[in-house]
């Protein structure tokens, strides 16, 4: 029987292809008496530095692969193996109770589980796949075990998974894993970044996956969407057939004429952005024409490491991706952390509802030195090229206008030090908070332009957290009320003659591009895979009609009501294309108001 998951899609794109079901490796281990501790101490030992020259070359291989800070992952490990504890309860165990020395292994790895996945701090629950990931492997080693892994596969398949952990993700064997489709994580987990790095399909929180899915089962992955089916009927297969088709079709014309400017029929451009989390995706990004960097999530910077990254790392990594980009634009975001997005170096504590809690532009005012730090390097990377800078969860005018105080605290010290920067800097503010929108008339009047984050806007608009995979099928970018949302925003921006952009997922997925356009929105900025597909559909719109048709669906009393319109109008855009010249004279501007 047909099974459809929700998750949240993390890498777009749809992959088809038979389940190949990973388990975490559990190795049995038996107690035994023991000998001669001394050889078998020597066994747990040569296992260690077996393993350490293993993560050594995994850490090299994905420094060059993926970058450095990727590999970091394979530091932490290299520090979990060198832990003390657990050798010296080798040791005595080994030499007190002649207990064999994998047992005493997996006995710590199972304690210190437990400790790890009971505490509420989601820093010291990631930590836990580390162990078991970095225990496993000398296990494997003392019992010559083979440990199931990615890096070969014999066929295509569709990666379905509990959880992977960072070490295999990174040994992926990128020609046959086609899709993955994964119960834990969330968009910022190593195999989420990896998987979009990569190119890969995939969709991540589903839960049940891992008891739904049985191997060789035809498995769909809708990483745009955020869809997984399991065992489609043959309707289901076709329809995401046709998609798979269309997209690839799609994608590959447009980086065909990648050049070109993304433009509607009737003239109307909207640059195509791309949302960037590191500056290696620049030279991706540029690939298939994005025509800059419509926001640029800092806080991937400050991931996945132990210590906060210098001012001069983050001016380095900005003037990377400046120098590249030039002379289009690149929106640096300030660091936008909390929430789901948890950084060892930063002093977050858990929270209750971290989403509603200490975040983004919160924290940032209230630990000056880290945001000072931040401005001063994208302050000095702006002599290089483009740079705007964008603040990100503003809820209000005054929490706008405290942002904008440091940053001119931040200049005038530049300044006095004789330091260049752009004095002309553009700066802007997201839109992802309701009363941001209801405040945006007077935002506007502070701000070079604005940024619709319509992953949180409709978190917060619809009170759905965007990460709770229990309420998934409540996050409804459709809802008419977001809609209205949106349209608000791009009245207020015009209104003030400010650029507007949307860079949330919505801004990647085709169905919803007409609906932005006709709202006023003047660039989309969205994961560089999703470029080529967008400008596809941008070439096949006409402003006037967009305008008229994203005005009929603020009117329609529901989410699933105006989804399908979308669907309707965007299968029959083709065909409407041919009559569109005996309707052309009568179009006309009706941009009435709500
Ligand atoms: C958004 O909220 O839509 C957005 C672009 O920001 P993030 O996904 O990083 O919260
Ligand atoms: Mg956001």
């Amino acid at each position: 029987m047909e099974v459809v998951l929700k998750g949240e899609g993390v890498s777009p794109g749809i992959a088809i292809g038979p389940a190949l079901t990973f388990r975490v490796n559990t190795i049995d281990v038996t107690k035994r008496k023991i000998k001669n501790p001394d050889a078998e101490l020597a066994r747990f030992d040569r296992a260690v530095s077996e393993v350490r020259a293993e993560l050594e070359r995994l850490r090299e291989q994905t420094a060059l692969a993926i970058g450095e800070r990727h590999a970091d992952i394979f530091k932490a490990h290299l520090l979990l193996l060198d832990d003390v504890t657990m050798r010296e309860e080798v040791v005595r165990f080994a030499r007190e109770e002649k207990i064999n020395p994998e047992y005493v292994v997996n006995d710590v790895i199972a304690r210190y589980t437990k400790m790890l996945s009971s505490v509420d701090d989601p820093r010291f629950r990631e930590r836990t796949q580390d162990f078991v990931d970095v225990g496993n492997r000398i296990l494997a080693r003392m019992l010559n075990a083979d440990l199931e892994s990615l890096d070969k596969l014999e066929h295509p398949c569709v990666i379905v998974a509990h959880d992977v952990p960072p070490s295999d993700a990174a040994r992926l064997d990128r020609k046959n894993a086609v899709g993955i489709a994964i119960d834990a994580g969330g968009p910022t987990s190593h195999t989420a970044i990896l998987a979009r790095a990569f190119e890969i399909p995939a969709v991540v929180g589903l839960r049940f996956v891992g008891s739904y899915a049985m191997p060789n089962d035809t498995i769909i992955v809708d990483g745009t969407r955020g869809d997984v089916v399991i065992r489609p009927t043959q309707e289901t297969l076709a329809k995401y057939d046709a998609r798979k088709v269309r997209e690839t079709r799609a994608r590959e014309a447009l980086m065909a004429a990648e050049l070109k400017p993304s433009v509607t029929i009737d003239g109307h451009k909207v640059p195509t952005m791309a949302n960037i989390e590191l500056p290696e995706e620049v030279a991706h990004s540029i690939r298939v024409g994005a025509q800059g960097i419509g926001l640029f999530r800092t806080e991937y910077l400050f991931l996945n490491r132990r210590t906060l990254p210098t001012e001069e790392e983050q001016y380095e990594a900005y003037a990377a991706a400046v120098q590249a980009m030039n002379p289009a634009p690149v929106t640096l975001r300030t660091l936008d952390i909390g929430g789901d997005k948890i950084a060892g170096a930063l002093p977050q504590g858990p929270e209750d509802n971290p989403q509603l809690g200490w975040r983004a532009i919160r924290f940032c005012l209230e630990k000056p030195d880290i945001f000072k730090a931040q401005l001063r390097a994208m302050l000095r990377a702006s002599v290089h090229g483009n740079i705007q800078i964008m603040f990100p969860l503003i809820s209000g005018l005054d929490e706008l206008l405290r942002a904008k105080n440091v940053l001119k605290e931040v200049a005038a010290d530049l300044e006095r030090r004789g330091i260049q920067f752009n004095k002309k800097i553009a700066v802007g503010s997201m839109i992802e908070v309701p009363s941001a929108v209801e405040l945006a008339d007077v935002l506007a009047r502070e701000c070079d332009f604005f940024s619709i984050g319509t992953n949180d806007l409709i978190q917060y608009s619809l009170a759905v957290d965007r990460g709770n995979e229990r309420i998934a099928q409540m996050y409804e970018p459709s809802h008419p009320a977001v809609l209205r949302l949106i349209r608000r925003a791009a009245r207020a921006a015009k209104a003030a003659r400010i650029p507007i952009s949307v860079c949330g997922e919505m801004a990647g997925d085709p169905i919803f591009t007409e609906a932005l356009i006709g709202f006023g929105i003047t660039s989309l900025s969205m994961s560089s895979v999703a470029i080529p597909l967008v400008r596809a559909e941008i070439s096949h719109i006409r402003y006037s009609l967009a305008k008229r048709f994203a005005l009929r669906t603020v009117r329609m009393g529901t989410g699933t009501e105006i989804l399908d319109a979308m669907q309707r109008r965007s299968k029959q855009r083709s065909a409407l294309e041919e009559y569109l010249d005996m309707f052309s004279d009568d179009e006309h501007d009706s941009d009435g108001k709500l």
